[in-house]
């Protein structure tokens, strides 16, 4: 869109340089039409316009390549991280795999005020450059502070900090089934300790590789990630 956007802009940029040339001539040769003369220089202004409108355009341009280049590795260090995880919940949750699953769908995770998923589950790709990153979880942005509550009732199996999650809670809810918080400003659960669905666990925060508050949250079935909206819209 900004593509098309800029050389439209162009196009206009050089319609504008001719017509206000092609008029001060004009105003030259019939010995100064006043009001011709005024048009001309409200099409010079026009010009300088939009050429500190591509100017501006091109910074903007710039910024969002860029925070995109940061956005993209950021994605890496946490697909790395969340690999890494899948092994560890493998033996983790092998204890607690038998117990059935805590039934019912799982409550949205924060409050219902944050609603708006930022960054679905799955695969993306780069509008510039064709590039592919996965996203294993979705993340709901919400005010630093905001209470993060546990999805469904199970056991907490990880509270602490872990790289590029920053601290993070995992809880696991029987069946192989577990969710996972990330980037918490502060966690108040311990591992080891049961919760209720409903119950703070921690608080919203930007920790870890992170860009900005928001609540990055995972589903895992047998320590390999799911869609997480699969089971917080199922009844
Ligand atoms: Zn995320």
């Amino acid at each position: 869109m900004g593509l098309t956007f800029r050389s439209a802009s162009g196009r206009a940029i050089r319609g504008y340089a001719f017509a206000s040339v092609f008029l001060f001539r004009i105003t030259q040769q019939k010995h100064c039409f006043a009001p011709l003369l005024s048009l001309s220089l409200n099409l010079f202004k026009g010009k300088s316009y939009l050429l500190n409108l591509e100017q501006e355009l091109q910074v903007v341009h710039a910024e969002y390549e860029n925070n995109y280049q940061a956005l993209m590795e950021l994605e890496l260090a946490i697909e790395a991280e969340a690999n890494e995880l899948t092994k560890t919940l493998k033996s983790l949750q092998a204890e607690r795999a038998k117990i059935a699953y805590a039934s019912g769908a799982m409550m949205w995770p924060v409050s219902a005020d944050w609603t708006r998923i930022s960054s679905d589950f799955g695969y993306r790709i780069h509008p510039v450059l064709g590039t592919q990153s996965f996203h294993g979880g979705i993340d709901i942005p919400a005010p630093n502070g905001s209470p993060i509550y546990a999805a469904n009732s199970g056991v907490v199996i990880f509270a602490g900090y872990k790289g590029s999650y920053g601290n993070a809670v995992i809880i696991d809810h029987g069946g192989g089934i577990a969710t996972l918080y990330a980037h918490s400003s502060k966690l108040y659960v311990n591992t080891g300790q049961e919760v209720a669905r409903g119950d703070t666990v921690a608080l919203i925060g930007s920790t870890g590789r992170s860009t900005g508050n928001h609540l990055h949250f995972e589903v895992r079935e047998n320590g390999e990630r799911v869609d997480p909206k699969k089971y917080l819209y199922k009844q």
